[in-house]
């Protein structure tokens, strides 16, 4: 039976690198696959990149309106195995909503690769709805600045550390200046002075 995959982290976890070496591992085996990623992501449009230096075009974009069982269904071609989607946040919870039935309906697995929360450690509406329809949910690992594991990702403008301000950033004009850090919970409530979204 096909499932829909979770596969979430703080940045830098490492979410690219592991979407293209399941992309490898299929294809080693014959299988082909199909990627896919939000449009939204503007500071790599129509390419996933590992940070290790590896980098495919994607199959598809899905922008916020979009269909996403018609456009797999669109972009299917013989003997697709898997459906990877890259940058998972992005999507609507509708779109999430539409990979499942891709999953059930279409039966091929899909494996969503995101951040769970933002800046300010809310969810991201599509990370939110993949937690309540996937049927499986990883959490791949990164470390914070101290050692231990990170669970969020603080944000910096021109390398100061800001908790206020738009969910998404990276398609502004400032987007230069805009960076983020990987934290655990200790060390950003440090820097927020005790702040979190709510
Ligand atoms: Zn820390």
């Amino acid at each position: 039976m096909a499932k829909l995959y979770f596969r979430y982290g703080a940045m830098n976890s490492g979410k690219s690198t592991a979407l293209l070496q399941a992309a490898y591992n299929y294809e080693e085996r014959g299988q082909r696959v199909l990627l896919a990623k939000p449009e939204i992501d503007t500071k790599d449009a129509g390419r996933i990149s590992s940070r290790l230096g590896v980098s495919r075009e994607v199959d598809f974009l899905i922008r916020p309106n979009d269909d996403v069982r018609a456009l797999f269904r669109e972009h299917r071609h013989e003997g697709v195995a898997c459906l990877l989607i890259d940058e998972a946040q992005f999507l609507t919870p509708v779109q999430v909503d539409d990979l499942l039935r891709i999953v059930v309906f279409e039966g091929v697995p899909a494996l969503a690769y995101g951040i769970r929360t933002d800046f300010r450690t809310e969810a991201f509406p599509g990370s939110r709805r993949l937690m309540e329809l996937a049927h499986s949910l990883e959490e791949l690992k990164t470390i914070c600045r101290c050692g231990r594991k990170a669970l969020f990702n603080a944000r910096l403008v021109e390398g100061r550390f800001v908790f206020d301000g738009d969910q998404v950033a990276i398609d502004q004009l400032t987007a230069d200046s805009v960076t983020y850090e990987s934290m655990c919970a200790e060390c950003y409530l440090t820097e927020s002075g005790g702040r979190l979204a709510v």
